[in-house]
């Protein structure tokens, strides 16, 4: 499939548009996604309409805790990724490039979209595992299809893309899953092979039209669990994004390439309090035997109790009104 977002030169080679690292290909050569190439003068999207893997998960696990609690969403992934960080959690699928992944399913929009329609629970249609800016294409028709259809549709994303194809998916998208995975342009550089600026452009934009937004920060020992860094970083998230912003903070094990051990419990109980301080709705994933019920930021009432991807609706109306008080926690509900 061809694909969009690049501008040609006159000897063959394109720079793609999509994301920051802006790559400029000559013919035969891919981009640093590993899955966007330049084939005789045209930038191609080689995993439009592949898929690595097809799941019917709980929307807990994207994660999105304020968007359709308890619902299921039908999640989609492929293979590539436009980052490299050290520590991924999918090197699987995300550092593979397409030569490298026999194993891919083809779909289509309407398969998809008819999976998603007849499925009991299901709120929709997610695009997550690997990275689904570098999927735009297909995103975006599989969206337009969905919405249409009446289904919801989810992004999970590490919100390292160009500001118009972003506002394009905002078009098409209800709601996103962003890591913000430090606040340093070193350990950006460093440890994802990206940059800081872009995903806090991203996430303004997106906290600006209105989506859902849900931000992701994995807690590595050692490389972002500084405590003066992390509190600079809440406090942007509630300057910029608003207080009531939901945020996971998600303990990180071993994988990929880091060598860092696990994050102790401790240090992301510890920093969950600390975001308490500024930002109403904070959750600490990933951590056996951990509560994250949802309360009612105004009255304190619980709302949702919470084990695992077990959830149970308490004191709330099935608009997402806090029984307790009358505020309007859920605007998704
Ligand atoms: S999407 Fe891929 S090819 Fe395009 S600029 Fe980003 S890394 Fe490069
Ligand atoms: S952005 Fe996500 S999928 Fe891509 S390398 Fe980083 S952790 Fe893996």
């Amino acid at each position: 499939m061809k694909a969009r977002w690049y501008e040609s030169y006159t000897d063959g080679t394109l720079k793609c548009l999509l994301c920051p690292h802006s790559c400029v290909l000559k013919p035969g050569q891919s981009g640093r996604c590993r899955v966007r190439s330049n084939l005789g003068g045209t930038l191609f999207a080689g995993t439009w309409g592949l898929l690595s893997a097809l799941h019917m998960d709980p929307v807990e696990k994207k994660p999105l805790y304020h968007f359709y609690p308890g619902k299921e969403i039908l999640s989609a992934g492929s293979v590539g990724c436009n980052l490299r960080c050290r520590f991924c959690q999918n090197c699987e699928i995300s550092q593979a490039g397409l030569n490298e992944s026999p194993g891919l399913q083809p779909a289509t929009a309407e398969k998809l979209v008819s999976l998603a329609s007849s499925a009991e629970n299901n709120i929709g249609i997610a695009f997550t595992y690997n990275e689904p800016a570098i999927w735009f294409e297909f995103v975006a028709e599989v969206a337009s299809a969905s919405r249409l259809a009446g289904l919801k549709n989810v992004m999970v994303t590490n919100g390292y893309i160009n500001q118009e194809p972003l506002k394009e998916l905002i078009g098409l998208i209800d709601a996103f899953s962003v890591d913000l995975k430090g606040f340093t342009d070193d350990f950006y550089r460093n440890i994802t092979h990206a940059g800081l600026a872009p995903v806090l452009d991203t996430l303004r934009t997106i906290a600006a039209s209105g989506r859902h937004l849900e931000v992701v920060n994995l807690v590595i020992p050692g490389l972002n669990d500084d405590e003066a860094t992390f509190r600079k970083m809440v406090a942007w998230i509630r300057e910029n994004l608003g207080e009531k912003t939901v945020l996971h903070l998600s303990a990180y094990y071993p994988r990929y390439l880091s060598k860092e051990p696990p994050t102790p419990p401790q240090t992301l109980i510890r920093l969950s309090e600390i975001a308490r301080e500024d930002l109403a709705y904070v959750y600490a994933g990933n951590l056996a035997g951990y509560r994250n019920d949802t309360r009612c930021h105004h009255c304190n009432t619980l709302l949702i109790s919470r084990s695992g991807y077990h959830v149970e609706k308490r004191n709330v109306s099935s608009e997402g009104v806090c029984l307790g008080c009358g505020t309007r926690v859920f605007q998704n509900f």
